[in-house]
Formats: structure tokens, sequence, C-alpha cells
């Protein structure tokens, strides 16, 4: 049978997927899996206007139908598994809300069976016959999407209108999956080396902005839109998006930290775009800063776009999705169009492997919110006033790295500030800050386009700084409570000079965490008591520990 829309409807330029960018990924979470997907095809239809003519807004349905091609390639380590495991030894993601219609191997119609959200596919036949070859799985399917409750975080399809009622339309999935709105392996740890996005819709005005490069959009026979893009780089599924609005459009000129000039992309409500282009200069401070600070942007090819979007923000790959209204903190800095684009480096390029691993993203993206500060203001106190404004937040009510098969949905704030404040920590534990950005510009670029779990991470750093800071990412990130440091004044000498008799408690012998405290330093330890010297107030002294380190400080004797 042939399938329709085969890839030959595109143009050259947006089939161009580079084949020599297959399994650049590590592989380090991919364990026990057959097969991986290294370019997804998606094409869908979306029925706006059969959205937006429904009454009632929030009883609407969006209806999509669509169709996906999955270029699969066995994974090359289980090949004695795949033979021995009984039939259904292909599956996949797929929402119960989506009906799938059909699905093909190489054009192969197939059997299967779609069980709440997994769709198992009857290989025996085919797999015997072409055990190591590459196939291509197409999946017809559609379904009648309900807008989300609460995005980004209760999220789906977002439904909403611009402030003359026309449609505003987008799409966030970072809790609930792509798969809630098209079949794919769903699965933080297998990204796509490529995907190629094909969205047809009614002519209406608005305007479609997803991920990658985006084509010229063109008017199909039947008077709807075709909006076409390659996305080229490895991509988490949940990053894939669509916006659809009345959008205006500009570009704002950026030299790269290579020396190469890129433009800025935004796209904005109509109406908002003179504002949003002063407004926006902040993006290129803030590209410059993170260039220099992390590394450089991964993703040029495919550009860097901000899309106005009815809800706060996410982090979609190279088409970040901003809804702060042009508003900047006390700090001077816009929070969302900071924290979601640090996700580049953080999130995107480098990618956590599990839902259990999402420490990774969020904890460096939150902490760049500071780190963006003290570039731009290294003389101020900006960085360590902000990062104080955080701690209260943190809960210390269940570990930073969750137990394996944690769900999205049972992750506490601690992911973003507790694990913030452990790399704060970190970085004020050593002789210098400049050594502990250097390691991050090496974790970056060895991480970059690649997924990790927390023990390749704490293994790569303390590879960096030594084998003695895994007692203290194992505190910070396996117990929920946090170090007491115990003071003991013993005396003070006729120069003011205290002496304090210190110790830790609430940790096991292995948190050695080296302790600056302007007039010294020391490693306090668990099991035996450490002399120090502190001249000055003992407030202040413990008020400033409390400003570098995630420890509570007890003053005992004062
Ligand atoms: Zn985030």
């Amino acid at each position: 049978m042939i399938i329709a829309f085969h890839p030959a409807d595109c143009s050259p330029a947006l089939c161009a997927f580079n084949a020599n960018m297959h399994d650049r990924r590590s592989g380090d979470c991919s364990a026990g899996m057959a097969y991986r997907v290294q370019y997804y095809d998606l094409y869908m239809a979306l029925d706006t206007l059969a959205l937006i003519h429904q009454p009632g807004l929030n009883k609407a349905v969006f209806p999509i139908s669509g169709r996906v091609d999955m270029h699969l390639a066995t994974t090359g380590m289980n090949q004695a598994a795949i033979k021995q495991r009984p039939r259904s030894v292909l599956d996949f993601d797929a929402g119960p809300q989506l009906v799938i219609d059909s699905l093909f191997v190489d054009q192969q119609q197939m059997a299967f069976r779609h069980h709440k959200s997994r769709v198992q596919v009857d290989l025996e036949s085919y797999v015997r016959k072409n055990v190591n070859a590459p196939c291509i799985l197409t999946v017809f399917f559609h379904a009648r999407l309900i807008p989300a409750v609460k995005p980004p975080w209760e999220d789906g399809v977002v439904v909403s209108s611009d402030d003359r009622g026309r449609p505003w339309i987008g799409m966030t999935c970072q809790t609930s999956g792509a798969s809630a709105w098209w079949p794919c392996m769903d699965r933080l740890s297998t990204e796509p080396d490529s995907v190629r996005l094909t969205f047809d819709l009614p002519q209406n005005g608005t305007v479609l902005v997803t991920n990658g490069q985006q084509a010229p959009a063109e008017r199909l026979p039947d008077g709807r839109m075709r909006y076409r893009a390659l996305v080229s780089y490895p991509i988490n599924l949940y990053n894939i998006t669509f916006n659809i609005a009345h959008y205006e459009s500009f570009t704002l000129p950026y030299r790269d930290s290579e020396g190469k000039d890129q433009s800025l992309e935004f796209h904005m409500l109509e109406g908002g775009e003179e504002q949003a282009k002063a407004y926006f200069t902040e993006a290129q401070t803030m590209m410059e800063g993170f260039e220099q600070v992390f590394g450089p942007y991964a993703f040029w090819r495919d550009g860097y776009k901000l899309v106005e979007t009815p809800y706060w923000g996410m982090e979609h790959q190279s088409c970040v999705a901003y809804g702060n209204h042009l508003k900047r903190n006390k700090y001077g800095f816009d929070f969302i169009l900071v924290h979601e684009s640090a996700h580049e480096w953080w999130g995107n390029a480098v990618s956590a492997c599990r839902p259990h691993d999402l420490w990774i993203h969020e904890g460096l993206a939150t902490w760049s919110e500071s780190r963006l500060l003290e570039w731009r203001y290294p003389d101020s106190s900006l960085y360590i006033d902000y990062m104080v404004g955080l701690r209260d937040r943190i809960h210390n009510k269940q570990p930073v790295a969750a137990k394996k098969g944690t769900h999205k949905r049972q992750l506490d704030t601690d992911v973003y500030y507790k694990a913030a404040w452990m790399w704060h920590g970190i970085r004020h534990s050593m002789p210098s800050k400049s050594r502990f950005d250097e390691a991050l510009r090496q974790f970056y670029q060895q991480y970059t386009y690649k997924n990790l779990d927390t023990r390749a991470l704490t293994n790569f750093w303390c590879a960096q700084l030594g084998a003695s800071y895994a007692g203290i990412f194992d505190h910070y990130l396996y117990r929920k409570h946090l170090p007491v440091l115990v003071c003991d004044k013993i005396g003070i000498d006729s120069e003011g000079v205290y002496t304090l008799k210190t110790h830790l408690r609430r940790v096991s012998r292995s948190f050695q965490m080296g302790i600056d405290f302007g007039g010294g330093h020391f490693i306090p330890q668990s099991r035996k008591k450490t002399m120090v010297r502190v001249r000055g107030d003992l407030e202040n002294f413990s008020a400033n520990l409390q400003r570098k380190y995630l420890m509570d400080v007890q003053l005992k004797n004062h």
C-alpha cells in the first residue's frame, strides 16, 4: 500500500535532515530499548475553525488529525533479546484520547493493540525477516483534544483569544507528554536526531509558529494554509509545539560568541510589536551573557525564536514560549525570558534521562537567573541577593533527585530552588568561583545534544572537582534535610576575635564541604570539632554563611 503524505511532498531543504547526526546521542539512558526513533516526520491538520465555532470555549474540543512517520533503527544492543521476545516487540505511546486509525511498517499494514497510553504492534513476521534493518513505522490518527485546564502545569492544547476576540492557540505538554497529542516514543531518554513538522490549518488570518527552521507558508488548493519546519537537532519531544494567532514578527540582530551574525526572532500579538522591539533588547544581552558564561548557544541552525503565548512560559526548543506581558522583576530582568531561555542550555542542549532527573534542567536554569545577574552587574550584590530570595522557597520535604519511577507531577519545587542552591553552595566551596565556572563550561560541552542521568552528572563533576564532592552531591540530592553547622563559642580575645568550636550535624562522614567565612577557610566535620577564629559580629558571621551555603547555622553560647 502506498502511504499518503510521503516525504516526497516536501521541499528539498526541509527534507535534508542530516544523516550524519544519527546516533550522536550518548545512549547512556537507552538501555533495554530495542528501537530508537532517529527521525520523526509529523503531519497534522488542525481544525481551528471547528474549535472556534464551539459555543463556550472552556467546553470546546480541538479536532486534529494526522500522520506520523517514525524512522526507526534497532539499537544494536538487544538483537538476541529481540529475537527471543514474543510477538509485540515494538511499542510506542499514544494517549487514550488519540484514536489510531491505521498503522503500517514499511507500508505494510500491521495489527496493533491500543490500551490506555500504549500501543503494541505485532511484529513477529516482520522482525524475523528484517531484524537488522531500519524501518518506518507510520501511524494515522485523529483526536478531539480537550483544552488545558491550567497551562503550563496541567497542560495540553491552550485555547484563548487576543483582546479583539480572535483565536490564540498554543500547545504545551511537558507534564502530559507529546503522546497526549501525537503518537511517538515518549521518553525523555530517547531524543530523535531531527523532526520534520507540517501543520495545515484554515486560512482565517492567523499565523502558525513552530520549532526549527520554518519555511514560508503555502496556500493549498483547498484554501487552507500549510506550515512546514525542520528541527535539525536532537529534541525532547515535549518541546515540540505550535502557536497560532494574529502574530506580528520582527528580528533583532545578534553577533554570537563565535563572531557570526545571527537574528533573534520575536512573534508578538498584533499591536505589540513596537513596544516589544525596544523591550527585547534584553534578549540580546541575555544571549551574550549565557554564551559567555556557559558556552555557545546550541541551536543556531534552527535559530532562536520567542513567541507570545496565552500561558506563562515553556522552554520549547528554538521556539521559547513567552507569556509574561513584558514585565521585569525587581532585579531588573524578565524572569520568563531568562528562565525559559536558560533551558536552551540546561534542558534542551543538556537533557535529563527521566522525569526523576528533571532537577538537572530546573536547578541549573534557576541558578542561571542569578548567574546572569552576576555577569551583568559583577560589582553588585544582586547575584547573592537573588539567591537569598530563593532560599525561603526551599521545602526540604523530599529529596531533590526523586526515586526512580517518580512521575513529573510528584516533583516539588525543590528541583528548582534547592537544586539551584546546591550549585550555589558548591561554587562557594571552591577556592575560586572561576574554577567552578570552567567545570560548568566543560560539563556543557561534554553533554550538549546528550541525555544524562543523576549518576552520570555526579560522576562527571567528581572527576572535575575531586572525589570529595561525592558526599556533597549525595547529601543535597538524596537526603531531604539540610546539614546543621553547630558553632560553639568558647572564647574571645582582647582584640575581639572569637574562638568557635564547630561541627556538623545531620550529615554523613563523607560530607566534606569547604567553607569560606571571609576571614578564612575550613572544612567542618561530623565526627570531630574544628576550631575557627572569627573577627567581628557572630550574627553577621552566621548570616554570611547562610547567604553562601545551604546549611543551617546554630550559634551556641554567644
Ligand atoms: Zn524551568
